[in-house]
């Protein structure tokens, strides 16, 4: 099974409602659909995901670097020689780690059609079922824990709220959503770098005291400060997760030696696809360090490569893979089966996708 083409598309997809963090919001979806054709006729997809103040990549950039760096090394390659791919992709550019994950995750679709098994259990196969979160925007405390409210009565059993901007209104926002939804719903917290430390640890500790039972607290620092990093998980309790501070294995390592953070949030378009993916989780877990698996506004084409990370793996332990039920419609035929909370894997080669639709390629 040989390479023969790759192409590049541009999907849109509307959002069932504004998605807003501390750093954006985002209405539309506009993604790069990356399309690996091989001599035998497969075809693998795989996605990026365009995040200018998260990887810095952007709609041409990301295409640029597919139709220009990554795509002339690999076109003619096998994909029995599976290693070699992943050595040219990985060195056919530095950074870039979302059009680098686009054209991992075809890849991987393409070597699970070659072996006919689903790309789960290539990677070990541990699980076929997963439990996501969904996030919770970032709006008036009463409209948000409106809409915990709706997320629990779908079965949600995770929640994770969004705050960073004004930390006062922030616990009140964590106050009335607890109310609303009771104690067997958990909480998980994600700042998105919105604090200084100091500040960290004092409205983390006041989470604590208020009895709000959050179950973790997401990159709550500066990316790159990771001494402030480890001075907040030093001194607060509850457990803190390493996201925007964690990019690519080496990153691991850093963080987890240093002890920077209680777990690393793995998610492809940071690590530049499943290979890469699979160092972290293995660095991870040699140190006893348990890993979420996350995603940026991806379609169900990203979402299935990394349910199939999550189902491979048994030190991902939390999953935030939300991302298609919060789009308005679903151009994406096959791969993962998405019923709110739960995401089924299939047992189809590779990825299982059997069509795409509303994908313009160039
Ligand atoms: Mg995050």
């Amino acid at each position: 099974m040989r390479i023969q083409d790759i192409q590049v598309g541009e999907i849109e997809i509307p959002l069932k409602k504004p998605f807003k963090t501390a750093l954006r919001e985002v209405n539309v979806l506009e993604n790069v659909v990356v399309k690996i054709i091989t001599d035998t006729g497969n075809i693998g997809y795989g996605e990026a995901a365009i995040t200018p103040v998260i990887t810095g990549d952007i709609m041409g950039s990301i295409k640029w670097a597919i139709l220009e760096h990554i795509g002339p090394k690999l076109i003619g390659k096998s994909i029995e020689n599976f290693e070699e791919l992943m050595y040219l992709l990985d060195n056919s550019l530095i950074n870039n780690p979302s059009p680098k994950a686009a054209v991992d995750m075809a890849l991987y679709d393409l070597y699970g059609q070659l072996y006919k098994l689903p790309v789960y259990k290539l990677l070990g196969g541990y699980r076929n079922e997963i439990i996501t979160d969904i996030t919770i925007s970032v709006n008036e405390p009463d409209e948000m824990a409106q809409d915990s409210l709706n997320a629990v009565k779908r079965g949600y059993k995770t929640l994770k709220i969004k705050v960073g901007r004004d930390w006062k209104k922030d616990l009140e926002r964590l106050k009335v959503i607890r109310q609303a939804i009771g104690h067997d719903v958990r909480i998980r917290v994600d700042v998105n770098q919105g604090w200084k430390p100091k500040e960290a640890v004092m409205i983390i500790r006041k989470m604590e005291d208020l009895g709000l039972d959050i179950e973790l607290v997401e990159q709550p620092v500066k990316a790159n400060d990771l001494k402030g990093l480890k001075f907040v998980t030093d001194n607060v309790t509850l457990p803190i997760l390493a996201d925007e501070s964690c990019f690519s294995p080496l990153d691991a390592i850093n963080i987890i030696q240093n002890r920077a953070s209680d777990m690393v949030n793995i998610k492809l378009m940071k690590a530049g696809g499943i290979h890469n993916a699979l160092k972290i989780c293995h660095i991870a877990e040699v140190f006893g360090v348990e890993c979420m698996i996350g995603c940026m506004m991806e379609s169900k084409i990203g979402l299935t490569a990394a349910s199939h990370l999550a189902g491979g793996k048994m030190n991902i332990t939390k999953f935030d893979l939300d991302s298609p039920n919060l789009l308005a419609e679903d151009p994406i035929y096959g791969g993962s089966q998405y019923d709110e909370y739960k995401i089924t894997l299939t047992e189809k080669p590779g990825l299982g996708f059997d069509k795409i639709e509303d994908v313009i390629y160039d």
